[in-house]
């Protein structure tokens, strides 16, 4: 997730907004088994699913893009297996910049939200006026996957877990108050984070959403197995960084001779 993925014979191009848009063929994978839930619904939600997690993704990166692009460099965009990557032609500088392009993929989202669920108020599209969903149920379907999508997409990538875009404003954060020693109170933070997340996703899945977790809220999304390993993965790239950096403090002193 920290890389760009490789270049291969099926990747989707195209432009949008004058951004250069690559789709690797691992993402639409990525897709297919986030909406394997879809599968007894029939074929036609599954694929409604996917085109609602292509828009969603795209539209977040596009947050990214557009405001890398206001503040001076265009961007590629990549998606991947479970998410994207706009990528900067070059450095920004300006930590307020930084924390800036991190916030517009998540805000991008929830614009999206607001316009989809506004437009439905208006012109009831999904549903009739009562709120019923009544459009026929792949337009209803259409309607609420839109909203739930951006909606989680846009507060998951807000967590202070590295590389998602809420463990960038983080470190930026850090980095802020702490200087230096900021990257790792951040990596730390996020190891703890990722690490209790994996914890909660297993309880979820060992309680199978029982009587045991009763007294959570229910607007609270339950951990699934996708989310252990998710955040299994990233508690383990947090864990690694955090080696790497005291591997580079025991092994990198650049004080001059005289002050060693
Ligand atoms: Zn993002």
């Amino acid at each position: 997730m920290l890389v760009e993925p490789e270049r291969t014979a099926y990747d989707l191009r195209f432009r949008l907004l004058g951004f250069p848009i690559r789709i690797h063929p691992l993402f639409w994978l990525g897709a297919a088994l986030l909406g394997a839930f879809t599968l007894d619904m029939g074929f036609q939600y599954l694929l409604i699913w996917m085109a609602v997690v292509l828009i969603s993704i795209l539209v977040h990166e596009l947050g990214h893009a557009v405001l890398f692009r206001w503040f001076g460099t265009e961007a590629a965009i990549v998606l991947y297996v479970f998410g994207g990557l706009a990528i900067p032609h070059a450095f920004v500088t300006g930590r307020w910049r930084r924390i800036a392009i991190s916030l517009a993929g998540p805000c991008a989202g929830f614009l999206l939200c607001a316009v989809v669920y506004l437009s439905n108020q208006q012109f009831h599209w999904a549903s009739n006026p009562e709120g019923f969903l009544t459009a026929g149920r792949a337009v209803g379907f259409f309607y609420l996957a839109l909203l739930w999508v951006n909606l989680y997409w846009g507060l998951l990538n807000l967590l202070p877990v590295v590389p998602l875009d809420g463990g960038q404003v983080a470190r930026e954060l850090c980095g802020l108050i702490w200087g230096p020693r900021g990257t790792r109170i951040a990596l730390q933070i996020s190891l703890v984070v990722a690490v209790s997340l994996v914890v909660y996703s297993l309880v979820c899945v060992a309680t199978a959403n029982g009587p045991a977790l009763a007294f959570l809220p229910g607007w609270l999304p339950r951990g699934t197995i996708f989310t252990a390993i998710l955040f299994g993965l990233l508690a383990y790239t947090s864990y690694q960084l955090l080696q790497q950096l005291r591997w580079t403090d025991a092994h990198w002193d650049d004080r001059v001779p005289w002050e060693r």
